[in-house]
């Protein structure tokens, strides 16, 4: 087995949500070059049409749907775009997220369910109603969720992502036994610091350099360093893989200092 085909997704159908920046857009290039048609779902449509477009000038397939991963009427119109378009969904990457900065005592109530309702909420329903649909369809899938090292560790001022993170870690184990039995993989992808839009001003300050003498393998992430752990959980390659998650983060878990 090569391996190109133990990756291929050749006649798989994925939506991203989240895919107009960072990590979200580089997902589903990576799963549209590896064979999928991909379905692209994001509140902002400009960005969304330009990586629709550099999808389909590398030879891909997409769909770009606009909309709020928190509106249930935006989901249900995703997954109906996706399967009127291409097919049912065979692969859900969970990738939209909200950070917040701020301390507890300080967080309002509004910015506590805003991220909550994202990062953790959404994960849910959108999982829910995928694995739903596979169900109906009589096929198996693959759901990928995206996590971070917060959900393990804590760091001040980010009390609602982390709680949220981690409950995407204990989300991905209890839907990956419930659904086990459907053929539906449930896996999470931990990442560490990776540089996207999201947090470069901050990594280049000197805050970020200090951080990144923590990191074990003395370097940020980039977005292609979570190609290969995307494509093993999206495909067969991760096959007898479920409920794991999966760190991705140069060593900064892992190091105690001392
Ligand atoms: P990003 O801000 O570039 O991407 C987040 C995407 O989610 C954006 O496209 C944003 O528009 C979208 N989004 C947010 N709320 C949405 C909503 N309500 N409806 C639809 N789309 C919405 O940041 P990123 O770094 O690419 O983050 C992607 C994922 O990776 C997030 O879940 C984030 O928490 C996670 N993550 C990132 C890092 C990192 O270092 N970059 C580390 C760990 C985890």
């Amino acid at each position: 087995m090569t391996a190109a085909k133990l990756f291929d997704l050749a006649g798989k159908v994925a939506l991203v949500t989240g895919a107009s920046s960072g990590l979200g857009a580089r997902f589903a290039e990576v799963l549209a070059e590896n064979g999928a048609a991909v379905a692209l779902l994001a509140r902002r449509t400009d960005r969304l049409a330009a990586v629709k477009a550099r999808i389909e000038a590398a030879g891909g397939r997409a769909v770009a749907i606009g909309g709020d991963v928190l509106e249930r009427g935006a989901m249900l119109r995703a997954f109906d775009t996706a399967e009127k378009t291409f097919g049912t969904v065979d692969i859900l990457v969970n990738n939209a997220g909200v950070v917040h900065a701020g301390r507890a005592v300080e967080l309002t109530e509004e910015e506590w369910r805003r991220v909550v309702g994202t990062d953790l909420d959404a994960v849910f329903f959108w999982s829910q109603e995928a694995a739903r649909r596979l169900i109906a369809a009589g096929k198996g899938g693959a759901i990928v969720n995206i996590s971070s090292v917060l959900g393990y560790g804590v760091a001040k001022g980010v009390a609602a992502y982390a709680v949220a993170k981690a409950g995407v870690i204990q989300l991905t184990k209890a839907l990956g036994l419930e659904l086990a039995g459907k053929g539906i993989r449930v896996n999470a992808i931990a990442p560490g610091w990776i540089v996207t839009d999201l947090n470069r001003d901050y990594l280049a300050s000197e805050k970020g350099e200090a951080i990144k003498r923590e990191i074990p393998l003395g370097r940020f992430g980039e977005e292609r360093d979570l190609d290969g752990v995307l494509l093993l959980l999206a495909s067969d390659a991760g096959r007898f893989m479920t409920g794991a998650t999966v760190v991705v983060d140069g060593g900064q878990l892992v190091a105690v200092r001392g």
